[in-house]
């Protein structure tokens, strides 16, 4: 990796190869938590045989309701070469048969995803790579490692940068996450997906979301809608985030898309807010295995 890190859009400069960590935690290898097969994604990258995901530890955002918390901001999970890390991404080709790489939250690490990539392609293992981000992406990055990017699974999750900084310590999200939305909608070979998780008191964000992809990309673009946003973390003590959306917040996003013109992509059902069951965080388990609750 280059001396010093320049992935995120924080672009802290921290120098990771010498034992530094970055902003968002990350040091001198691949940190990952788990890895296995996923059979909840968007129909397309489940698929049939489920998509093999892996969830690297120490997120670029910083997200005070994450679900993920204990690898996204504490940092759990276990450093690994890039041997091991190929290792893990044999077995969800090879023994588990996913449809693809699903690599979930990967920025810091792919110097490293490459280089496994590369091994594992000597021996002739090659699956689809699906890039799911929180959409706080540098452009540079994106383009340097866009044979990693079969599927944009990328998040428009704020519409105002204040929001993002008091909720995900993300400066400059609005602008990175609608240019990386961009990049991915006008690369070939490029399927994008946008994800848009509505959030308790910020419907409206969502909302200019939408308008946003409908006028700077097209009303025909993949969306996914998404009720799931459960008060989890550090989320207590941050109203409005200490709640679930409302089915007035929700039909106020889902009426909009249909007003738009989107007829692409995917609505979750508002039951899907009060069930909780979509949600990993404390209850899955370090290493290989199912992905989700247990
Ligand atoms: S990925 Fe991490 S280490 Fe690299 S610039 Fe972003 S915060 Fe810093």
């Amino acid at each position: 990796m280059d001396e010093i890190c320049r992935l995120c859009p924080r672009r802290c400069g921290a120098r990771r190869a010498g034992g530094a960590r970055g902003r968002c935690g990350a040091g001198a290898c691949a940190r990952l938590y788990r890895w296995g097969l996923h059979f909840g994604e968007e129909p397309p990258v489940s698929g049939k045989r489920g998509s093999g995901c892996l969830f690297f530890s120490h997120c670029t955002m910083d997200c005070i309701y994450c679900q993920n918390t204990k690898w996204s901001r504490r940092g759990a999970g276990e450093d690994m070469s890039v041997e091991t890390l190929a290792g893990a991404m044999r077995v969800l080709a090879v023994d588990d048969g996913a449809e693809n790489w699903n690599l979930v939250s990967p920025t810091p690490y792919m110097p490293f995803i490459r280089d496994a990539a590369r091994i594992l392609a000597k021996e002739g293992v090659k699956l689809p790579f699906v890039w799911n981000s929180s959409g706080y992406e540098t452009i540079e990055t994106l383009e340097e490692y866009k044979d990693f990017c079969d599927v944009a699974l990328f998040d428009l999750r704020y519409s105002k940068d204040e929001t993002a900084t008091a909720a995900s310590s993300a400066p400059g999200y609005v602008a990175a996450a609608r240019a990386a939305a961009k990049w991915a909608w006008e690369r070939e070979n490029c399927t994008p997906i946008y994800r848009l998780l509505v959030l308790p008191g910020h419907a409206d964000e969502a909302v200019e979301n939408l308008r946003w992809i409908a006028r700077e990309l097209s009303s025909e673009a993949t969306v996914s809608i998404m009720s799931q946003y459960t008060p989890c973390a550090d989320a207590a003590a941050h109203p409005p985030f200490d709640r679930r959306v409302t089915e007035a917040e929700y039909a106020a996003v889902t009426e909009a898309a249909a007003d738009l013109g989107f007829e692409n992509g995917w609505i979750q059902g508002f039951e899907a807010s009060r069930a909780g069951d979509s949600l990993f965080g404390d209850d899955m388990p370090p290493g290989h295995g199912k992905v989700g609750k247990n």
